[in-house]
């Protein structure tokens, strides 16, 4: 008999190999399913021990046995799987544009700090052209570091940033996830430059990761000319985004 140390909130429990002893061993006890992985891609089989299961957020296998699925679920919106989630996410965001070189890591540490600054700049509704005074900022404030005095990245730069990697990230992250769950859209008239009117496309859908349902914006969906604001128009603009993205209407 193999004693197994679940972590997921639960007591420890006492998990056999063998299901033809008489007492303890002979109780049911709940199996790994293969369509959790496709509910949670996080949640994947432990081999040669099918009452448990392992989460590649945070590497760590729990065990299934009592409860199935509701183990999984517990696991997921546990506070510990919700913080690495944040933490996984926050990582990937810094490495997945090329932009973490280890061949120097002095360059790494002022690149991460200037897309630290400008997710900064966004998350709290700060204009970009407040980055123009951050760089000499820096530099009085902090005349030891190395990071502040290789810190450039003004307006234009902290711009491209936004708009060349992080936006991009995000809409790519963005439709994955419409493309494998179901999920709401609308829009709304939002602005009107010349002939060119602005419809923000949105998507409400369930965020597995994080177990709540959450708004995302998807495209501005520009219209133009003479019928920008029709309802035809505006659909076509929708229906273009979603064509131009793979994504699928039936989970619409
Ligand atoms: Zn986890």
């Amino acid at each position: 008999m193999a004693e197994t140390s679940s972590d997921c909130g639960r007591k420890k429990a006492k998990v056999d190999g063998s299901l033809d002893g008489s007492s303890a061993a002979a109780r049911f006890k709940s199996k790994f399913q293969p369509s959790w992985s496709k509910k949670w891609p996080c949640i994947i089989a432990v081999p040669r021990s099918p009452t448990e299961f392992r989460c590649t957020v945070c590497d760590k296998v729990c065990s299934c046995a009592h409860q199935g699925e509701s183990d999984v679920t517990r696991h997921i919106q546990g506070e510990k799987h919700q913080k690495n989630v944040r933490v996984r996410t926050n990582a990937a965001l810094l490495s997945s544009f090329g932009f973490i070189s280890t061949s120097d890591p002095l360059k790494d540490k002022v690149t991460t700090a200037e897309i630290k600054v400008a997710i900064l700049l966004v998350e709290n509704n700060i204009p970009l052209a407040f980055a123009d005074k951050l760089s000499p900022t820096f530099k009085e404030l902090f005349p030891d570091s190395n990071i502040a005095k290789n810190y450039h990245s003004a307006r234009m730069k902290t711009t491209c940033i936004l708009n060349g990697a992080i936006a991009r990230h995000v809409k790519q992250t963005l439709v994955k996830q419409l493309k494998s769950g179901v999920f709401s859209m609308s829009t709304d008239g939002s602005n009107d430059k010349d002939l060119d009117k602005m419809n923000p496309i949105t998507v409400k859908l369930f965020d597995i990761n994080t177990s709540r349902a959450v708004t995302r914006f998807l495209d501005m969906g520009v219209t133009q000319g003479v019928d920008a604001a029709k309802a035809s128009t505006i659909f076509e603009a929708i229906d273009e985004v979603m064509t131009d993205n793979s994504i699928p209407r039936k989970t619409a």
